[in-house]
Formats: C-alpha cells, structure tokens, sequence
C-alpha cells in the first residue's frame, strides 16, 4: 500500500505550496486526485504513457476505455489534436472553462493509452480554480478520469475518493464538494452535426443553441444495452456509475411512478430485502416502507445532479439491497441523471402507467 497524503485546499484560493506539491507529483509520473467542477478527477501527465498506466491500474479501469485530457489554456488544444473545425473555437469560447469535453482528432504527442487505443482525444478545460492552478503548474496537460473505482459512483466529497483509492494513489487535495455533481458533456465534434456522446454538465439544450443542431447518440439516450460495435466512446460499453445494491429505476407519468415504486418497494420488503428510495421532495411523504432519500426538487434538477452519487454511496452504507429509483425529467441536467440511473440500473427500467 502506497502513503496517499491527503491535503485540504483552499477552493477559491488554493495555496501555492499546496499546489507545488501536487504538481511536482504529477510532473514526477505520480497520481493526484484534485476537485473539478463536476466530479472528483485522478490525475496524471497525459504525455507520460507510465503515468497514464498508473490511473488504469489504479482505477482497475478496462484499458480500452479513454481518458478525458485536461488543459488550463486553449492553445493546449492546437498541439493536442488535428484538423479542429473553426467551430470549435466558438464553443471554447462559449464553454470553456466549464463542464464541456471535445472529442477531436488525436495528434501524434498523445500517447495511445491516453486515447485507449482510438484515433481520437478528449480534451477539456476545467472551471474549478484548484484544476486550473494544478495543470497550470505541473505544466503538462493533466489526463484526469472520475477518481472512484471503476464502475463505481463518481466522487463529489474527497471522502468518496479516499473511500475508493485510498493507499492506491500519491495524493488527494480535498476542497470540499463539487459543485455540479455529475460528469462533463462528452461532444464528438469530429461529425456533422455534432453529437452528444454523454450527456452531462453543459445541457443538450445550452448545446443546441450554439450550435443550431446537435445529434445525441442512440446509445446516451437508450433505455436498453447498446451493441459494443456502436460504441464510439467505451465508455458508454462499461458498467458504471453503480452501487453495491441492485437498482430498479421506475420512468413514466408523476402519480403513476408513484404508485409502481410504492408497489415495488412493499413486494420487496415483504420478500425480506432491505429497501431504498430515491424520491423527490414532491414525493418523499408518499412512501411508507423502506430508507427513502430526496434528489431534491423536481423543479431543481441542478440539485438532482448535485445529489445523485452521493446518495447512491449513502445507500451503500446504509447496507440496503435495493434501491428503487424515481425517474425524473429529461431536461436540462435532467438528460445526464437519467443516463447515470439507466446506467446504474443495468437498463433494469419498470415502465408505470
Ligand atoms: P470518466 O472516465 O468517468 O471521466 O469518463 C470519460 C468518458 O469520456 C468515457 O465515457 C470515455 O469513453 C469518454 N472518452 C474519453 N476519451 C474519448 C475519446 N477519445 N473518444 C470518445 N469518447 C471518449
Ligand atoms: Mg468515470
């Protein structure tokens, strides 16, 4: 087991020496786990192919499935990738820094384990002060996936990340919870029209107008398993996002969800399993069996989002053996949550009606 050193920093003014320390460690070859905007991040100098095997193993991540490459300034973007279509400034400038991952073509600087072994590259620049200031000083771009186990819920508290890798990493800077609470948007810009390869911090919606149009794959919509064939980000092929428990997401009309989880959470108590439910502060009262905890309000979905995995890890220590899932609407940040829930679910999906 490695020595992981856990420093706490400052979110909005992270203290230099903090941030020479985690630096200087991701400049030697060695892991940080640092905050972004959206989730927790594991670090490391995406130019360094020993480095970038490093986050695998540490992860336990399948290798063929790619890492998204972080920059502190969009310059970075030129020498990272090939062939960027014009457009792609306008949405740097609309996006960036913020929760928005380019997929463009890969340059021959980007070792192959960065990309998984495609032609591609996913590059973004985070809005966090505490990312900007480490890639900005360890000088590199930082190659960061969400730093959990993979297949587990992301991170949004260090608590989550030293849950997972504690002892498997060099560092972890802890400045409290993230603010947005589910991943960047993964956008292929490599096609016409763009396409929406994971739904997630910069909204369908926020996309569209910029763009005119954007496409969303089959498969971040899909409400069953894709074919591996299809799958142009591997990503979107692992299991992820899950907790310990078995999940059953129930989608369909308000009151008619209602009824069916109710329905589901009885039978299964009855068959003698420990019952979680994840509700809405517009349903929480409804339920009367089971550990039932709120997303928070259907007209917030902001705080949906906010929520979500740190509930999923609540349950987990909670020790129950299911988890009943309300669906909520697909607007907005609504479209990554209900991703991450069909996800979590194994696509196990109880139409109500
Ligand atoms: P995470 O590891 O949780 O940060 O997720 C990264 C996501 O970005 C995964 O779904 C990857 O498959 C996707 N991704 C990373 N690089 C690429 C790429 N070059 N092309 C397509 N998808 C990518
Ligand atoms: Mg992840």
């Amino acid at each position: 087991m490695k020595k992981t050193i856990i420093l706490k920093i400052d979110s909005e003014n992270p203290e230099p020496e903090k941030i020479g320390l985690a630096a200087g460690v991701i400049r030697q070859g060695g892991l940080v786990a640092f905050p972004t905007e959206t989730v927790y991040g594991l670090g490391a100098d995406a130019l360094n192919s020993k480095a970038v095997r490093k986050i695998y193993a540490a992860k336990k991540r399948p290798l063929d499935n790619p890492i998204i490459v972080h920059v502190a300034k969009k310059e970075d973007v030129y020498r990272l990738a090939e062939d960027v279509p014009k457009f792609a400034e306008n949405l740097m400038n609309h996006f960036w820094p913020g929760p928005l991952t380019l997929v463009l073509k890969a340059s021959s600087i980007v070792p192959r384990v960065t990309t998984g072994g495609l032609d591609t590259i996913a590059i973004r620049m985070p809005s966090h002060k505490v990312a900007l200031a480490l890639i900005r000083e360890a000088r590199t771009p930082v190659a960061a996936p969400s730093a959990n186990l993979a297949g587990r819920p992301s991170p949004t508290i260090a608590e989550h990340v030293i849950q997972d890798l504690y002892g498997r990493i060099d560092v972890i800077l802890d400045a409290g919870p993230t603010n947005i609470g589910v991943e960047s948007t993964v956008l292929d810009i490599t096609r016409d029209p763009p396409q929406i390869l994971r739904p997630g911090g910069t909204t369908y919606e926020e996309l569209k107008e910029v763009l005119g149009k954007v496409s969303i794959h089959p498969a971040a919509l899909a409400k069953s398993e894709i074919h591996v064939k299809y799958a142009r980000s591997p990503g979107m092929k692992h299991k992820h996002y899950a907790p310990k428990a078995k999940v059953i997401l129930v989608e369909g009309e308000f009151n008619a969800v209602i009824n069916k989880v109710r329905e589901l959470a009885e039978q299964h108590a009855k068959a003698g399993e420990k019952v979680g439910i994840l509700a809405t502060d517009e349903s929480s009262s409804r339920y009367n069996v089971g550990i039932v905890k709120s997303l928070g309000s259907r007209r917030n979905l902001a705080s949906a989002a906010k929520n979500l995995f740190k509930l999923f890890r609540e349950f987990d220590e909670d020790k129950v053996d299911i988890i009943i899932a309300e669906g909520i609407p697909q607007e907005g940040l609504g479209l990554a949550v209900m991703n991450r829930l069909r996800r979590a679910a194994g696509y196990n999906i109880v139409k109500a009606d």
